[in-house]
């Protein structure tokens, strides 16, 4: 008899996404005359930028012809988009990382989901909350907590290390000791960063307790202020301690075309049961080998052309636009008055529900009454209560349109 996965069945019914999206859909049925503004699932708008277009229609062409034609590449990826990876993300920045501790991949949302294989199943792990539910949900599916308590919308066996405005976004190093540990920053949802000085208590933490921290800094093109790191590897010491998500979804609009990349580095170690070290870079380069066939060149080729002078220009004018969209949120929540955190080094704003009211209350209220759909808080997890995410990457009328009209509801 064919068994399931039983850890699956602890998982909730419902994708956060996919409830808004219900929620959203009933709406437009019973009201389809109303026109309504999506600021809620974190999908950039603007076109792939002409040098990455221009880089692409090129690598099709050359796999058009015999000479020149590709199949499968290297299940890291190609050494070309490697080295770019290696000099602009990280040797421009002071941090030496080698071309074979640069994984290239399909998404970091995958990266995130699959790296769990690497890990026992009895190891202890911490999340910030609220939380991308992707790093809750995989560990919850490979068997690492227990179920799930209504009461406390919590998993058993999972740390959570609140992110609140009482703590200014900051996660307390927990008295538990977790042995994984998911940082993301700038953060998805709250849009809030971690300074140099914040990250190195974490790494100093994971080195005393032989913790590893998966570090998701998908969002770090978006950083605008001095002192907040790009990589944790700018955090001496980390490479030691922590494995580094990576993507060009967000940072040049590939959400569709589909690239990222992930870095572990060598110095990085984990245990078995005796004690004894195993190198974190070999095994996951035997998982991928293992289970992942490499990027398209054409992707590739794509993805090398954002690291060139006119690709980082047109990207940079992109990021620009949102970043500008995330100034017209900010400015029309002062308005009415609304507290509100992130936008500034992230496309996110992350406000604070006016008047006690609960996170899917005023979901529901900002959808009939205003027309514009953004994600509760609480969808990310608990701590997530009484706040609301609202997003950039909307075109600018949207969200002109969407301030406006949040303005006119919230002018109590
Ligand atoms: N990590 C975070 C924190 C995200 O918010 C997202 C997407 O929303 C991802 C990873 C997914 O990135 P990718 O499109 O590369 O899979």
């Amino acid at each position: 008899m064919i068994k399931v996965n039983e850890n699956f069945l602890k998982m909730q019914d419902s994708y956060l996404f996919s409830t808004i999206a219900k929620k959203v859909a009933k709406y437009q049925e019973e009201n389809p005359d109303k026109k309504i503004i999506k600021l809620g699932i974190g999908d950039v708008t603007r076109p792939i930028v002409p040098k990455v277009l221009e880089q692409m229609h090129d690598a099709v062409d050359e796999v058009g012809k015999s000479e020149s034609f590709r199949g499968y590449g290297p299940e890291q990826g190609y050494e070309f988009i490697r080295k770019a990876i290696v000099e602009n993300d990280y040797k421009k920045r002071g941090i030496n990382i080698e071309l074979d501790e640069v994984f290239v991949s399909d998404g970091a949302k995958c990266d995130c989901g699959n790296i769990v294989d690497l890990f026992g199943t009895n190891n202890k792990v911490a999340i910030t909350d609220p939380v991308y539910p992707v790093y809750l949900d995989t560990n919850i599916m490979t068997g690492r907590t227990g179920k799930y308590d209504e009461e406390t919308g919590k998993y058993e066996g999972i740390i959570y290390l609140p992110c609140t405005a009482e703590n200014n976004f900051i996660p307390e190093l927990p008295k538990e000791v977790p042995d994984m540990i998911y940082l993301c920053f700038p953060n998805n949802p709250t849009g809030t960063v971690l300074k140099k000085e914040e990250l190195a208590k974490w790494v100093k933490y994971a080195k005393e307790n032989k913790s590893i921290i998966l570090f998701d800094s998908a969002y770090e093109a978006f950083i605008s202020e001095e002192d907040v790191p790009h990589s944790i590897y700018e955090i001496e010491g980390a490479k030691e301690v922590a494995i580094e998500f990576r993507s060009f979804s967000k940072t040049a609009g590939f959400t569709g075309i589909r690239c990222a990349y992930t870095v572990v580095p060598k110095e990085l170690k984990a245990y078995t049961e005796d004690g004894g070290e195993i190198g974190l870079n070999r095994l996951w380069n035997r998982r991928q080998c293992t289970k992942f066939n490499g990027v398209s060149y054409i992707t590739q080729k794509g993805a090398e052309a954002v690291y060139s002078k006119e690709g980082q220009e047109e990207i940079k004018e992109n990021i620009k636009y949102y970043m500008e969209n995330a100034k017209i949120i900010r400015e029309g929540l002062e308005e009415v008055g609304i507290t509100y955190y992130g936008g500034i080094n992230s496309p996110y704003v992350w406000l604070k529900v006016p008047n006690n009211m609960k996170s899917w209350d005023f979901f529901d209220l900002l959808l009939e009454k205003a027309n514009v759909v953004g994600t509760p808080g609480v969808g990310f997890g608990p701590s997530g209560e009484g706040y609301f995410r609202l997003t950039a990457f909307g075109n600018r009328e949207n969200t002109e349109e969407a301030m406006r009209r949040i303005k006119n509801t919230l002018q109590f």
